[in-house]
C-alpha cells in the first residue's frame, strides 16, 4: 500500500468521526470524538499552510525565528548558584548582589 498520504489521514479521521457518532453509547465516547475533531482541524490547517508556503516557495518544514518565544528565555531556571542566607530576614538571596533584597542588609 505504500505510505499513507495526509489525505487518506483526513478521510480515516472522518470514518472514525462519522462511526463513532453513528454509536450511541451515551458520551463515552466524548474525549475520542474532540480528539478526532482537533486532530482533523489539525490535519486541514497543516495542508493549507502547507499550500501557502508551496505557493510563496518557502521551504515549508524551516521557519525562521523572528520572534523569541518567552519559553526560550535564560536557561538557567535554578537557584543561583552561590546564594547566602541574610543574617537579619533569613531570605536567600545572591551573594554577588551584596545586599538583601527583602529588607536591605548589607553584608
Ligand atoms: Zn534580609
Amino acid at each position: 500500500m505504500g505510505q499513507p498520504t495526509l489525505e487518506e489521514f483526513r478521510r480515516w479521521l472522518q470514518t472514525e468521526i462519522s462511526a463513532l457518532e453513528s454509536t450511541e453509547n451515551g458520551g463515552v465516547e466524548e474525549e475520542r470524538l474532540l480528539q478526532l475533531d482537533i486532530a482533523l482541524q489539525e490535519a486541514m490547517a497543516f495542508s493549507a499552510a502547507w499550500k501557502l508556503r508551496a505557493e510563496a516557495s518557502v521551504k515549508p518544514t524551516i521557519r525562521e525565528r523572528s520572534v523569541r518565544l518567552v519559553s526560550d528565555g535564560p536557561q538557567n531556571q535554578g537557584p543561583p548558584a552561590n546564594t547566602v542566607k541574610c543574617n537579619s530576614c533569613d531570605a536567600d538571596f545572591d551573594e554577588d548582589l551584596g545586599f538583601c533584597p527583602v529588607c536591605g542588609e548589607t553584608r
